[in-house]
C-alpha cells in the first residue's frame, strides 16, 4: 500500500510573512488528515520560519532545489546538510523549470539525488516530456531515459526514500492537464522502467506523483487512478483553500 503524497511547490512566491500566513491556515485546515503525506516547499528564505511553524504538525517540509556538495565555494547554492539541519525532509530536484531555465542535466539531477539520499533526505525527482516531444511521439522514450539517468547508481534499498513526479512540461502552469488515463499510462510506464532497473518489489513500493495544473476540480479524478500516488502542485498550492481541497481529494 503506497501512501499518497501531496506536495505544494510554492516556487518563487511568498515573502516570509505570506508563507507563514499560508502555512498557518493549512496547519488548521489539514490537522485531521492522517492517511496521506502533506508537504510544503517554500522558497529558501522562508524555509526556516515555516520549519518552526509546522513543528509538531502533520505538514512536512520540502525544499525546491539543492546542490550536491556538503559545503564550500559554491556561491548562491544550498547544501543537503544545511537543509537537513533545519528540518527539511523532501527536496524537489530536476523540476522542468530548473532543467529549462538553469540548464540542469540528468547527470546533475543524479548527483543531487545521491547526495540527498546519503544525507537521509528524500528527493522528489521530476521527469516529463515537452509538447514538442509529445507531438513527435517521444514521450515514452524521453521519460524512460530520464528515469534511467536520474536513478543511475541508486541502490534498491534507497528507493524507499525516492519519489518520482511525472510532470508533462506542457501541463505545468498552463491550465492544461493530462487526462487521468494518460497520466496513469505514463506513470505505469515509469513503474515498468523501475521494474526493469530493479525488481517488481521496488516498482510496487516506489511512489510516483502526477504534476501539471492539478486543481480541486481535477484532483479526485487524477488521484484515484491506480498508478498515481499523489500530486506535485504548483499554482493551486499557493491558495490555502485550493490546496486543502486537493489534499482532501
Ligand atoms: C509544478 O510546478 O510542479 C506544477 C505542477 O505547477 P502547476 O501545478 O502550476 O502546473
Amino acid at each position: 500500500m503506497r501512501t499518497p503524497i501531496i506536495a505544494g511547490n510554492w516556487k518563487m512566491n511568498k515573502t516570509v510573512d505570506e508563507a507563514l500566513d499560508l502555512v498557518r491556515k493549512l496547519k488548521e485546515s489539514l490537522k485531521d488528515v492522517k492517511d496521506r503525506e502533506i508537504v510544503v516547499c517554500p522558497s529558501f528564505v522562508a524555509l526556516y520560519a515555516v520549519a518552526k511553524e509546522i513543528e509538531g504538525s502533520n505538514i512536512k517540509l520540502g525544499a525546491q532545489n539543492c546542490y550536491y556538495e556538503d559545503n564550500g565555494a559554491y556561491t548562491g547554492e544550498v547544501s543537503p546538510v544545511m537543509l537537513k539541519d533545519i528540518g527539511v525532509e523532501y527536496v524537489v530536484i530536476g523540476h522542468s523549470e530548473r532543467r529549462s531555465y538553469f540548464a540542469e542535466s540528468d547527470d546533475l539531477v543524479n548527483k543531487k539525488a545521491k547526495a540527498l539520499l546519503k544525507k537521509g533526505l528524500k528527493p522528489i525527482i521530476c521527469v516529463g516530456e515537452s509538447l514538442e516531444q509529445r507531438e513527435a511521439g517521444e514521450t515514452e522514450n524521453i521519460v524512460r531515459k530520464q528515469v534511467f539517468r536520474d536513478l543511475d547508481g541508486i541502490e534498491p534499498y534507497q528507493l524507499n526514500d525516492v519519489v518520482i513526479a511525472y510532470e508533462p512540461i506542457w501541463a505545468i502552469g498552463t491550465g492544461k492537464t493530462a487526462t487521468s488515463e494518460e497520466a496513469n499510462r505514463v506513470i505505469s510506464l515509469i513503474r515498468d522502467t523501475i521494474k526493469e532497473m530493479y525488481s517488481e518489489k521496488e516498482a510496487s513500493v516506489l511512489r510516483i506523483q502526477y504534476g501539471g495544473s492539478v486543481k480541486p476540480e481535477n484532483a479526485t479524478e487524477l488521484m484515484t487512478q491506480s498508478e498515481i500516488d499523489g500530486a506535485l502542485v504548483g499554482g493551486a498550492s499557493l491558495d490555502a483553500e485550493a490546496f486543502e481541497a486537493i489534499v482532501k481529494f
